[in-house]
C-alpha cells in the first residue's frame, strides 16, 4: 500500500517576502532572483519534497521558516547558472531547449583549431588577397544539394527573413493557410513576413489548399510562392496539400519563383534508414523549388546556421543584400559547418560520425544494450558504496523516442529506457532532483514512471549518468 502524500500548509510568496531575513537578502540580490528562488522552493514544498527531514512541518509559519532557511543557497544557485553541459535523457534527438545538435568530433576539432589563432577566413592564401568567407563551405554545399548557388547565414529564421526581404519587399507572397506555422518562441510566419516588408497573401483553408487557390491569388505584384514545412505538427483527416512540384509547375508558367522553407531539411536519405517522409534538400530542389532554406543544427547535425540554396539569379543578390552582413556567420560556425559537411561525402561515415544521424538511425537493440550497461554501472557503484541508502528500482523497458526540434513531425522511433522508481519519491520529484543535480540530467515522466531514454545518451556519458543516479540515492531530499 502506498501512503497518501503528506499535506503541508503553503505560505504565500508575499508573506515570505516580508520576513526580516528575506528583506536583508533583497538588499544584496535582485528582486527577480529572490522571487524565483522563493517560487522554486514553494513548488518543492507543494510536491512534498521539502522541508528536508523526516517530519512534515505542520504549521504555515514552520514551513515559511524552512523555506527561508534554504533561500540563500537557492539564490546562490540561481545566480551561478552558467551555460553548461547537461545529459539529455529525454530521447528527443533535436532538442531546441537543450542546444539541438551535439557536434561531430571533427567539427569540435575544427573549432578548436580555428578559435585560438588567426585563420584564412577571408584571405586567399594562393593569391595573397582578400576572399570570401563563404568559400569554406560553398563547394561542399553545392555538391550536396545540387544547387546553383548557396549562402549561409546565422540561422534558418534569418535565412527566410533575408529571402523575403531580398526577393519580395513591398510585394506579395502567396502562402497556404495550412502552413502559417509557429515554430516556437518568436518565429511565426505572418510576423516574419510582416517584418521582412513583404505582403502576405493567404490562400486555401487550414486543412485543404488547392493549386487553383494559388493560381487565383496571383497578381502582377506577386513576388514569390512560399511553401513552409510543417515541422512540429501534422494535419490528419480531410486534408489536401499542394506539392513542391505542382507549385513549381505553376510558378514556372507564371514566371514566379517558389521558395520552400524546409526547416529541418535533411542532407541524409533517412528513407534508406527506414524513416520516411523527410525529403532531402537535393530532392526538394529537384522537385522544382527555386530556392530553399534549412537549419544547420536540426537534421543536418551541425552548428546553428541557416542555409539558402537555389537558383543563382535569386541567391546571388542575397549575398550582397545589406541584411546579409547583419546575419552573417562567424568563423567558429564556418569551421564546424565545413567539418560537418565533409562527413557527408560518404553517407555511411555520416551515419556513424554525425551524432544526430547516429542517434536517429540507431536500432532499439543497440540502445537497449546501452541501457543495460547503465544499470550495471549503477549497481556496481551501489555495491562499492559504504553508505546505507534507499533502494532505487531500475528496469529496462521499451518505449518511443521522438526526433523533436521541428524535424519529422509524427515520427516515433522504438527505443529502450531505464525506468526508475523510488519508494518515497514521486516520479516528478525524482525528475526534479536529477535535473538540479551535477551533472544536470533531463529525463521524462511517462506512464507514472521516470524514464531515462538512452537513445540520446552517448556512451561516454554513461559513467557520469550512473554517478548522478547513484547520488540521487544519497541526496538529503531522498532520504
Ligand atoms: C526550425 C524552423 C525554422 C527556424 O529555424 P532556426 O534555425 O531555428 O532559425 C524556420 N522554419 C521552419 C519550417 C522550421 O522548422
Amino acid at each position: 500500500m502506498t501512503e497518501s502524500p503528506r499535506r503541508y500548509a503553503i505560505p504565500s510568496v508575499s508573506s515570505i517576502l516580508e520576513m526580516p531575513t528575506v528583506r536583508a537578502l533583497l538588499a544584496d540580490h535582485p528582486r527577480e532572483i529572490v522571487l524565483t528562488a522563493i517560487r522554486a522552493l514553494l513548488a518543492r514544498v507543494r510536491d512534498g519534497e521539502l522541508p528536508v527531514g523526516n517530519e512534515p512541518v505542520p504549521s504555515r509559519g514552520g514551513t515559511a521558516d524552512a523555506v527561508v532557511s534554504m533561500l540563500p543557497a537557492e539564490v546562490g544557485r540561481l545566480e551561478s547558472i552558467p551555460l553548461r553541459r547537461v545529459i539529455n535523457a529525454t530521447g528527443v534527438v533535436v532538442h531546441t531547449n537543450l542546444g539541438r545538435s551535439p557536434l561531430p568530433a571533427a567539427a569540435i576539432e575544427a573549432i578548436v583549431e580555428t578559435a585560438g589563432g588567426y585563420s584564412n577566413l577571408e584571405f586567399d592564401l594562393e593569391k595573397g588577397e582578400r576572399s570570401s568567407r563563404s568559400i569554406h563551405v560553398e563547394p561542399r554545399l553545392l555538391a550536396l544539394t545540387g544547387a546553383e548557388s548557396v549562402h549561409v547565414v546565422n540561422n534558418n529564421a534569418a535565412a527566410l527573413m533575408l529571402c523575403l526581404a531580398g526577393l519580395a519587399r513591398g510585394r506579395e507572397v502567396i502562402v497556404s493557410r495550412g502552413e502559417l506555422v509557429e515554430i516556437g518562441g518568436s518565429f511565426r510566419i505572418p510576423d516574419v513576413m510582416a517584418e521582412s516588408g513583404a505582403r502576405m497573401i493567404e490562400v486555401g483553408t487550414t486543412n485543404r489548399t488547392r493549386i487553383s487557390d494559388y493560381e487565383r491569388a496571383i497578381t502582377p505584384d506577386t513576388a514569390l510562392l512560399l511553401k513552409v514545412h510543417r515541422s512540429n505538427f501534422t494535419i490528419t483527416g480531410f486534408t489536401g496539400d499542394v506539392s513542391t512540384s505542382e507549385l513549381s509547375v505553376l510558378g514556372m508558367a507564371r514566371g514566379i519563383p517558389v521558395l520552400e522553407d524546409l526547416g529541418s531539411g535533411a542532407f541524409f536519405r533517412f528513407s534508406d534508414a527506414g524513416i520516411s517522409g523527410t525529403p532531402t534538400v537535393r530532392e526538394s530542389l529537384a522537385a522544382g523549388a527555386d530556392i530553399v532554406t534549412v537549419s544547420g543544427d536540426k537534421l543536418l547535425g551541425g552548428p546553428q546556421a541557416g542555409i539558402i540554396a537555389g537558383r543563382g539569379d535569386l541567391v546571388g543578390p542575397l549575398k550582397k543584400h545589406p541584411l546579409s552582413r547583419a546575419l552573417r556567420v562567424d568563423k567558429l560556425c564556418l569551421a564546424a559547418l565545413s567539418a560537418t559537411l565533409a562527413l557527408y561525402e560518404d553517407p555511411r561515415d555520416a551515419a556513424r560520425r554525425v551524432p544526430v544521424l547516429r542517434m536517429l538511425t540507431e536500432n532499439a537493440q543497440t540502445v537497449r544494450a546501452r541501457a543495460d550497461r547503465l544499470v550495471r554501472r549503477v549497481k556496481a557503484l551501489q555495491r562499492k558504496s559504504s553508505v546505507e541508502t534507499v533502494e532505487l528500482s531500475m528496469a529496462v523497458v521499451p518505449d518511443m523516442s521522438s526526433p523533436g526540434g521541428g524535424a519529422m513531425p509524427g515520427v516515433e522511433i522504438a527505443t529502450a529506457c531505464v525506468a526508475i522508481t523510488h519508494p518515497a519519491l514521486s516520479p516528478h520529484a525524482l525528475e526534479r532532483l536529477l535535473r538540479t543535480g551535477v551533472p544536470p540530467v533531463v529525463a521524462r515522466v511517462a506512464h507514472g514512471r521516470l524514464l531515462l531514454d538512452l537513445r540520446t545518451v552517448a556512451e561516454d556519458e554513461l559513467a557520469s549518468l550512473a554517478g548522478a543516479l547513484h547520488d540521487l540515492r544519497l541526496r538529503p531530499e531522498s532520504l
